[in-house]
């Protein structure tokens, strides 16, 4: 089958004929009908050797639907043809963040070897997925597979650190998105769909921030050196009661610090890892500050019921396989508009 690889440390991305996998006992087989493309792959494919915790080569791909093609041995719960969204992070199953659908936060997961499908096991860009257990697949009833991709991290992710500040998301309140990407244009709709929060996007190209809008962000800026003090201004001083940084970089970090109120919230959900400065006098009195990782199983559900009912829809460009290397270095370049799924 075919599949698209991260071989070479620093090298691009290549698509080549590996042998189709085989499901052993208690294993699902899946025939890959859509796989999201995220920005951690190119955070990933920017590491070092020494920072990679993982073997090289690695198929790509943590945002898979498939139909089930073919069971293991012992498997129940899903049967032959069915449309499944696969759940990305995996755990153990077993310890007590896992008793709690909270696999993202598995305590077993690293000594055990355990680790995502495209971030470190076999991925979703390939015409077909392994799936070590029935627990990881999450009915897609009724959801278009190139629809449901993206909403299994670049909407899970969001809508689990928006979830945290709920109660901070009044009527009156102000949320700011840094970033209005793939999972950025998502967090707007879910700000509009599950909270009474004002919501400003900020970003720094045109065509993002204008999809920021088309989903439904009450305000739009760039941002720049002056993006603090707009929200200021546009919350009479106060600040926003939850900042959303989905980049994570020095000068957004900064935003988030300059414009967030007082008991508010700062979530990092970007990965490049700057650092925020916190303490006594460093940001406004009682910010919670908070960098959360994917979400939680049932959350999954939670998002594609908020997508049946038609308040969440990812835009997606769509691509074949072959294009995928090509796909990369367009999103590398800031040139996909909301998200880019690969159809096999
Ligand atoms: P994306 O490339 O689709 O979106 C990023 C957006 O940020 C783009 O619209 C870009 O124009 C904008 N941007 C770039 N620099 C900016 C700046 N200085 N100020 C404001 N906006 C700026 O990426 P994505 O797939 O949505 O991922 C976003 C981030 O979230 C990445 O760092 C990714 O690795 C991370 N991520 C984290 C988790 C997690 O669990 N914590 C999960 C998924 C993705
Ligand atoms: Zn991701
Ligand atoms: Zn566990």
């Amino acid at each position: 089958m075919k599949a698209v690889q991260y071989q070479q440390v620093g090298a691009a991305p290549v698509v080549v004929e590996v042998p189709k996998p085989e499901p052993g006992p208690g294993q699902v087989l899946l025939k890959v009908t859509a796989a999201g493309m995220c920005h951690s792959d190119i955070g990933v494919m920017s590491w070092p050797a020494d920072k990679l915790p993982f073997e090289l080569p690695l198929t790509l791909g943590h945002e898979g639907v498939g139909t089930v093609a073919e069971l293991g041995s012992g498997v129940r719960g899903v049967a032959e043809g069915d449309s499944v969204a696969v759940y990305g992070p995996w755990g153990c199953g077993v310890c007590w963040k896992c008793a709690q659908g909270k696999e993202n936060y598995c305590t077993r997961a690293a000594e055990l070897g355990i680790r995502p499908p495209g971030l470190g096991s076999p991925g979703a860009m390939a015409e077909y997925l392994l799936v070590n257990d029935v627990r990881h697949l999450v009915p897609v009833d009724g959801l278009d597979p190139v629809q449901a991709a993206p909403l299994t991290d670049a909407g899970l992710t969001p809508y689990h650190a928006i979830k945290r500040s709920l109660p901070k998301l009044v009527g009156g309140s102000t949320a700011v998105v840094i970033g209005a990407g793939g999972l950025g244009h998502l967090a707007v709709q879910i700000l509009r769909a599950t909270t009474g929060a004002r919501v400003i996007a900020l970003d720094v190209a045109d065509d993002k921030l204008a999809l920021a809008r088309e989903v439904g962000a009450h305000d739009v800026a760039r941002s720049d050196e002056n993006a603090a003090q707009s929200v200021r201004e546009l919350t009479g001083g106060l600040g926003a009661d939850v900042v959303l940084d989905f980049v994570g970089i020095a000068p957004t970090v900064q935003i988030a610090a300059q414009s967030v109120a007082v008991e508010g919230d700062i979530t990092i959900v970007g990965i490049a890892g700057a650092p925020l400065p916190v303490g006594f006098g460093l940001l406004p009195h009682e910010v919670s500050v908070a960098s959360p990782y994917w979400g939680s199983r049932a959350e999954l559900i939670e998002v594609f019921d908020l997508a049946r009912q038609g308040a969440l829809r990812a835009h997606v460009e769509t691509f074949g396989l072959d294009e995928t290397p090509e796909v990369y270095e367009r999103f590398h370049h800031g040139q996909i508009k909301g998200r880019a799924v690969i159809v096999p």
